[in-house]
């Protein structure tokens, strides 16, 4: 062959090559059989891969959600004070924390002393005793659909030791202090028989407690939002250094006097459920405020 000859001779033979490879040639491809076979096999190979890779992506954004997840809830649960919550949807850490926190409910008064007694223009009466356990009951169920922990100095309508009426609360206050509430809340009826008429609600603390001062505020406006529009007059916060029940200023404590007893409305009010609803819920929603902001 000569040198141009030789030169045609490959690139011919190349061409042979390449047109073999393409129709499947014996020598660089398997047969069409095999071939299918492979290329099932590659495929099915394939689809695993593809399978795989989307088992591996959903397992990757499942954990990628937990993670954005876990972070939102420790940032929301990271409170410098105190237990701090995520949202109102009641998830299980959420539902876990705040059963470890303990409201204290002291339904002012019971057994021998009735506290004050309205009457109204009916005639009949309601003693104080009898509104404050039935307020600290519901608001206590409320509580405890939120979630929390409970305590209730009385249950029944009894005094809980023999003595005088400051043995009693200094007692009550003892409980709560023994058994570590977070919060404690006594509920009684006010009374007023000078000139002039005196009705709405007061939010009492002690002076010496900060804690105790801002609890209050948060008492008296979540008071004012739910029963203003029942009785007229947004709630008042008041210092007062007086109640037994408010005596230890490490311990946060609040007397409510949810209303005037002497006052006919006002003891119409507070006689109904309409109003022991709403003043329920304000105390519980104030309880929750406040336990998520402290
Ligand atoms: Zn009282």
């Amino acid at each position: 062959m000569t040198g141009s000859e030789r030169i045609y001779a490959r690139v011919f033979q190349e061409k042979e090559e390449k047109s073999r490879i393409k129709r499947g040639g014996a020598t660089h491809s398997k047969g069409r059989k095999q071939k299918k076979k492979e290329t099932g096999k590659r495929m099915h190979i394939s689809k695993k891969a593809a399978a795989a890779l989307v088992l591996l992506l959903l397992a990757g954004s499942v954990l990628f959600g937990t993670l954005v997840w876990w972070s939102i809830g420790e940032r929301q649960g990271s409170g410098t004070h105190g237990p701090g919550f995520g949202n109102k949807s009641g998830d299980k850490t959420e539902e876990i924390r705040r059963s470890e926190i303990l409201i204290c409910l002291d339904p002012g008064h019971g057994g021998i002393d009735p506290g004050t007694e309205g009457v109204r223009s009916d005639g009949s009466r309601l003693y104080e005793k009898d509104l404050t356990l039935a307020m600290a009951q519901k608001t206590a169920a409320r509580l405890e659909a939120r979630g929390y922990s409970l305590l209730l100095t009385r249950t029944g309508d009894v005094r809980t030791v023999p003595g005088t009426s400051t043995d009693e609360v200094n007692a009550r206050r003892t409980l709560a202090e023994e058994r570590g509430a977070a919060l404690t809340v006594s509920l009684h009826g006010n009374a007023y028989c000078g000139e002039g008429r005196a009705y709405g609600a007061r939010v009492y603390y002690n002076p010496e407690s900060p804690v105790a001062a801002a609890c209050a505020e948060v008492f008296a406006e979540e008071i004012s939002r739910h029963t203003e529009c029942m009785t007229g007059r947004a709630a008042r916060a008041v210092a007062d250094p007086t109640y037994a029940i408010l005596a230890n200023p490490d311990m946060p404590a609040l007397l409510i006097e949810m209303g005037f007893m002497t006052d006919p409305q006002e003891l119409s009010l507070m006689a109904g459920e309409t109003w022991r609803n709403a003043f329920a819920e304000a105390l519980a929603e104030a309880t929750d405020r406040w336990i998520r902001m402290s």
